[in-house]
C-alpha cells in the first residue's frame, strides 16, 4: 500500500521523480549506462550539475554576486563551515537560538568564534520564535534557522531580521534545511543560505549553499575541502561529488519549475498547513505544541490531550497509511511534517483519521 509519507526527512519526493529516477539506475538517457556508474566529469553528469545550478538560480531569483554550490557533509557541517569562513572583523558571530539545530550551529561556530546569543526562546521550551533581538555587541554576521524542523516554529517574516544585519553592517546567514524551496522570498536580504538536501530539494547526500561571493576573503590558511573558495573554483566539482543525490535534485527541482514555481509552491503549502491546522484547533481531542503566529507551514507539531489515547491513535493511523507522524523524540507527541510533494489528500487522510478518533474516543 502507498504511504502517506508525513516525514520530517528524509522525506516524500514527487512520485514522478522518483519514477524518472529509478529508470536512470537501469539507464540513464538511453545511454545505456546507470546514473550510479558514470563519471562525474562525463557530459552526461556536467549537464546534470549544469541543469541543477541554473534551475536553484531561475527558481530563487539569484542574481550573479551569488555562487551556487552543491556541497557534502550535510548542513550539519556547514554549521561550522560558515563561521570559519565568513571575513572576520570583530569576530563574533551573533545567533538566534530557536532550538535543536541552531543549538548545533552555535555550538560548532563557537569552536571557531566568540559568539552572543542576540535571540532565544529556550526559556518557553521553544514553543516560538524570539522576537526581541538585542545585540550588545559587534557582530560579524547573524545567523538564524528559517524554520524549525523540531519543534514546528517558523519565521514567517525575515525583513526584521534583514533590516538589524543591514543597520549593523553584520552579513545575514540562514539555515534553510526544510523550508528551502517552500515559498517565495527575497534571497538578496541574505549573504549565506545553505540546507540540507532530504527535505524540499532531493535524497540525502548534497547540501546546496548560496553564498555571495563578496563576503569571503583570501584565506589560504584554511584546510582546503572546508575553504568555499575551494568549491566556487571547481565549480562543486574538487572531489567527486555525490552523483546521484544532485542528480535527483535536479530533477526535483525541473518538477517544481514545472508546476509553475514558487509561487504555486507556496500556495499549495499554505492550503495543506490551513487545513491540518483548523484540524488539530477544532478537535477536542488534540492541541497545538507551539504559538499559533509562530506555526510552521511544513512541520505541525500537536499532541493528544489525552495519552491514553495514543496507541488507538497510532493504530488507526498506520491502518490508514498515514507514515513518519512520530513526534521528535525530544518533543514528543506528533510531527506532520507537509513538505512540497505531499498531496493535499494525505493531509485530509490524516484529518479523517483524527475526525474519526474524535468519533469513537
Ligand atoms: N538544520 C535543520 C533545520 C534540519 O532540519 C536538519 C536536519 N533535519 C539539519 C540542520 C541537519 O541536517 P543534516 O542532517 O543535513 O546535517
Amino acid at each position: 500500500m502507498k504511504q502517506h509519507n508525513f516525514s520530517a526527512g528524509p522525506s516524500i519526493l514527487p512520485h514522478t521523480v522518483i519514477e524518472k529516477a529509478s529508470k536512470s539506475v537501469l539507464n540513464l538517457n538511453n545511454t545505456g549506462l546507470s546514473i550510479l556508474e558514470i563519471s562525474h566529469r562525463s557530459k552526461g553528469f556536467v549537464d546534470i550539475i549544469n541543469e541543477a545550478r541554473k534551475l536553484t538560480k531561475e527558481l530563487l531569483n539569484i542574481p550573479n554576486e551569488y555562487e551556487v554550490l552543491f556541497l557534502q557533509g550535510g548542513a550539519s557541517l556547514q554549521f561550522y563551515m560558515c563561521a570559519l569562513n565568513i571575513a572576520q572583523s570583530s569576530g563574533t558571530g551573533g545567533y538566534i537560538d530557536t532550538g535543536t539545530w541552531s543549538t548545533k550551529a552555535i555550538k560548532e561556530a563557537k569552536k571557531v568564534r566568540k559568539i552572543i546569543i542576540a535571540a532565544s526562546s529556550k526559556e518557553d521550551a521553544y514553543t516560538h520564535i524570539p522576537k526581541n533581538v538585542i545585540l550588545n555587541e559587534k557582530i560579524d554576521y547573524l545567523h538564524f534557522t528559517s524554520n524549525n524542523t523540531i519543534y514546528g516554529t517558523q519565521f514567517h517574516d525575515f525583513s526584521k531580521l534583514s533590516d538589524i544585519a543591514k543597520s549593523t553592517g553584520a552579513k545575514l546567514i540562514c539555515d534553510m534545511s526544510s523550508d528551502i524551496f517552500s515559498k517565495e522570498f527575497n534571497l538578496q536580504s541574505f549573504d549565506l543560505i545553505y540546507a540540507g538536501a532530504q527535505k524540499n530539494i532531493g535524497p540525502a547526500g548534497t547540501t546546496l549553499v548560496i553564498i555571495k561571493k563578496s563576503i569571503l576573503e583570501e584565506r589560504n590558511n584554511l584546510p582546503t575541502y572546508l575553504n568555499y573558495k575551494t568549491h566556487i573554483d571547481k565549480e562543486s566539482m574538487f572531489n567527486t561529488p555525490p552523483v546521484f543525490s544532485i542528480y535527483v535534485a535536479m530533477l526535483t527541482l525541473r518538477w517544481i519549475k514545472n508546476l509553475g514555481g514558487l509561487s504555486i509552491i507556496e500556495k499549495n503549502n499554505n492550503k495543506k498547513a490551513k487545513i491540518m491546522y483548523a484540524e488539530i484547533d477544532r478537535n477536542p481531542l488534540f492541541s497545538g505544541i507551539v504559538n499559533i503566529e509562530d506555526r510552521s507551514i511544513m512541520n505541525a507539531t500537536f499532541s493528544l490531550n489525552n495519552k491514553k489515547l495514543e496507541t488507538r491513535f497510532d493504530a488507526m493511523c498506520h491502518s490508514a497509511g498515514i507514515s513518519g507522524i512520530k513526534g521528535h523524540r525530544s518533543v514528543g507527541g506528533y510531527r506532520a511534517s507537509m513538505y512540497n510533494a505531499l498531496s493535499i489528500d494525505s493531509v485530509s487522510v490524516l484529518i479523517e483519521v483524527m475526525k474519526q478518533l474524535e468519533r469513537i474516543a
